[in-house]
This record gives structure tokens, C-alpha cells and sequence, in this order.
């Protein structure tokens, strides 16, 4: 059993060198334990399509080594002298959010994912593909016992940031639509049909059909049939689009009902191309989410354990990284990729 010595020995990692690069292994020495910080031990992560995006530096804000992981599920193995709430050997989960200044505006409304000062876990900063991990503990939550632990890291970051627009934006009698069966998707699926909404999803991978049926989908649409994606044109109140890469947005529009919304939570690297009129006609919307907010992962965790909504996982050893990787590269991670460290332990 691998038992990393308290202090500041190193932390074993997977970084990529320079973008677009193969992970490597790398270690580090943490910043010290601050008051209110914890080390969390980490059991499973999961690889966020978020992940692939930062080590080819698509959005431009990456910095090398980089560590990805944001989806982290551990145990608490150190804890700062001012961390009350959090026991040793406690397990808990991180997503993208690793700190925020906790006293501006937004975060005393409740937003911390708003904040100015708000911390990434994995930029700027070391993140989950690595044996432990440090940040600030209140941005670590724990896990309902009930959900395992690979199948409840997809939810720190995947999970929350489908749940939280479909908390604030649709009601039980919508009919919502989420473009791309993936790691988002497959989740957004299952929080959309567990809300009541009657769920219709739009893939171009006709072979996800059956599965996103058992996701909670009543229609499946391929997004490659012009004539399907006509005939459903006008239908939907709301839709989710967490795809990763650029579509035909004018399409999903005018599937859209008068006064519907088209909410982004899919980071296209590509500008979105939308004519107004698309928008004036029907007075429809456009609009974009980030994660959610602590209660709203806190709601989101609780609600998960109430209605058995998991992620669809494949395991892998850390070791492998590289290998989950390439499968989310390739559009393969049924639904989730996620990454274990075997000997990870609560204590
Ligand atoms: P993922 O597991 O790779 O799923 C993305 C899905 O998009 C794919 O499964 C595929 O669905 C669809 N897609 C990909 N390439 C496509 C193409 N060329 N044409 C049509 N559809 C395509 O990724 P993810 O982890 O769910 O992340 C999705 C996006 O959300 C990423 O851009 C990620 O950075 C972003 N994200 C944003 C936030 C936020 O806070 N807003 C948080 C997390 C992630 P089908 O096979 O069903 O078509
Ligand atoms: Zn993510």
C-alpha cells in the first residue's frame, strides 16, 4: 500500500511537457498546507473532454508541465489546522473549481464558480492525473456513500455542469433537447429525464442509439440525417450543447420553440456562427454555463445518490493516461474514461 509521508516529500503526476505532447511521468514538491487546506489521496479521476482541450491548449490559457485531472474522488489524508469539517480518511470529490476569494460579490451570492478570483485545478495548478493532490477544503465534497467512487468522479465536473443549467433553466413539462452522447451528455440525459422533462438526444454516432434510450432519451436523432433534424423542427423548449466541436447551430435554432433557449456548456473552440434573425423571429436566446456553484454540487451529489445517476465508466491505471487520452480523442470513451490509482487508500 503506497503511503505517501506527511510533509513535502513529492507527489507522483502525468504531465504533458508541451502541447498536444504524451503525458509523462512527473513529480513535484506541493506548496505547503495552508490552514483551511487539505491533501486528498486520490483513488479516481476522470478525463474530461476539458482535459484534452487545456493539453492542446486550445483555448490558449495552458502552461507546461501540465497536469490535467479535474474530476477527482479521493480520501482526506492531511488536513490544515482551520479544516472542521472534513475527517481524515473522509472521502471526498473535486472538480474544476479549486479555490475562489469566498467574499466578493458572487461568492457571497452563492456563485463561487463567477468569482474573478476563482482557481482552476488544473490550470495554473497540478491537477487529479497524479497520486495526490492539495487546494483549499472547501471545494472538496464529500461523496454519498452510496455512489462508488469511478462512477462519481465523472460527476464533480461533467455531472455538475449539465445539472446546474437544467436546475436554473427547465421545468418539468419541457421538452429539452442535448446534443452529443458523451461524457456530459450521457449525464445531462439522465438529470433532464430524473427532472420529469421529455428528453430528445442529438448525436452523430448512430451506434450510441440504444444506450442513450437507457440514458432516459425518448428520441434519438442523428445529427447527420437533414431530413430527421428537420422533422422535429419547432419542438423543443430547451436545449444543452455539450458538444465539443462546431456544429450547425442554425439547425438546433430552428428545432428550437419560439422563446426556447440554446444553452452552451460544450466549450467549441470555434467561433459560434448564429445570424440574428435566427434569434429575432421566435425570440429565442442564446446562452452558456460554467460548472456550478458548492451548494449547487452539493444539491447535484445528493440528487445523483436519490435517483442512481453514475457515470458510465471505463477504468483504467493511472499509468495509462495516455491511452484514455487517445480514446476520448477519438470520440470512443463509452462514456467516460476514468483513471484509478490501485492503491489508493482512506487512510
Ligand atoms: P466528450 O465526452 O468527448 O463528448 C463530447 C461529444 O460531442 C462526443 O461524444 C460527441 O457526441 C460530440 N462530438 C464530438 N465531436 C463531434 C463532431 N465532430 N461532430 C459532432 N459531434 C461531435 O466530451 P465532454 O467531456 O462531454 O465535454 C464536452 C465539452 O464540454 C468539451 O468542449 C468540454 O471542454 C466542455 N466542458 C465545459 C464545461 C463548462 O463548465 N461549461 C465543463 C466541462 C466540460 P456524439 O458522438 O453523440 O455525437
Ligand atoms: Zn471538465
Amino acid at each position: 500500500m503506497h503511503m505517501r509521508a506527511h510533509g513535502n516529500s513529492s507527489i507522483r503526476a502525468m504531465a504533458a511537457k508541451n502541447p498536444k505532447g504524451a503525458l509523462e511521468k512527473f513529480e513535484y514538491v506541493p506548496e505547503p498546507l495552508g490552514p483551511y487546506d487539505v491533501e486528498v489521496s486520490i483513488e479516481a479521476c476522470g478525463v474530461c473532454h476539458s482535459d484534452v482541450h487545456l493539453i492542446d491548449n486550445d483555448w490558449g490559457i495552458s502552461t507546461y508541465p501540465l497536469v490535467p485531472g479535474h474530476e477527482i474522488v479521493g480520501y482526506v489524508h492531511e488536513k490544515g489546522g482551520m479544516v472542521r469539517d472534513l475527517k481524515i480518511g473522509q472521502r471526498v470529490g473535486i472538480g474544476w473549481q479549486r479555490a475562489s476569494c469566498l467574499h466578493c460579490e458572487h461568492c457571497n451570492q452563492g456563485d463561487e464558480n463567477l468569482c474573478a478570483s476563482s482557481q482552476a485545478t488544473c490550470v495554473g495548478h497540478f491537477g487529479g492525473f497524479a497520486s495526490e493532490i492539495r487546494l483549499d477544503s472547501r471545494f472538496a465534497f464529500p461523496i454519498p456513500e452510496k455512489l462508488a467512487s469511478e462512477n462519481a468522479a465523472p460527476l464533480l465536473c461533467g455531472g455538475i455542469t449539465v445539472f446546474a443549467p437544467l436546475l436554473r433553466d427547465v421545468k418539468p413539462s419541457m421538452k429539452v433537447g442535448v446534443i452529443g452522447v458523451g461524457g456530459l451528455g450521457h449525464l445531462a440525459i439522465q438529470f433532464a429525464k430524473a427532472f420529469g422533462c421529455e428528453v430528445t438526444a442529438f448525436s452523430h454516432s448512430p451506434d450510441k442509439e440504444k444506450e442513450a434510450r437507457q440514458f432516459g432519451a425518448s428520441r434519438f436523432i442523428s445529427s447527420n440525417d437533414t431530413s430527421a433534424m428537420k422533422s422535429v423542427a419547432g419542438s423543443l423548449d430547451y436545449i444543452l450543447a455539450t458538444a465539443s466541436a462546431d456544429l450547425d447551430w442554425m439547425a438546433y435554432l430552428n428545432i428550437l420553440k419560439p422563446r426556447g433557449k440554446l444553452c452552451f456548456v460544450g466549450a467549441v473552440p470555434a467561433p459560434i456562427q448564429i445570424p440574428a434573425l435566427a434569434l429575432i423571429g421566435g425570440r429565442k436566446s442564446v446562452s452558456g454555463s460554467n460548472i456550478g456553484s458548492r451548494t449547487e454540487i452539493m444539491q447535484m451529489l445528493e440528487f445523483a445518490a436519490r435517483h442512481g445517476i453514475v457515470a458510465k465508466t471505463e477504468t483504467l491505471p493511472m499509468a495509462d493516461a495516455n491511452k484514455a487520452i487517445e480514446k476520448v480523442r477519438k470520440n470512443e470513451a463509452r462514456y467516460r474514461m476514468v483513471l484509478k490509482n490501485p492503491e489508493a487508500h482512506s487512510h
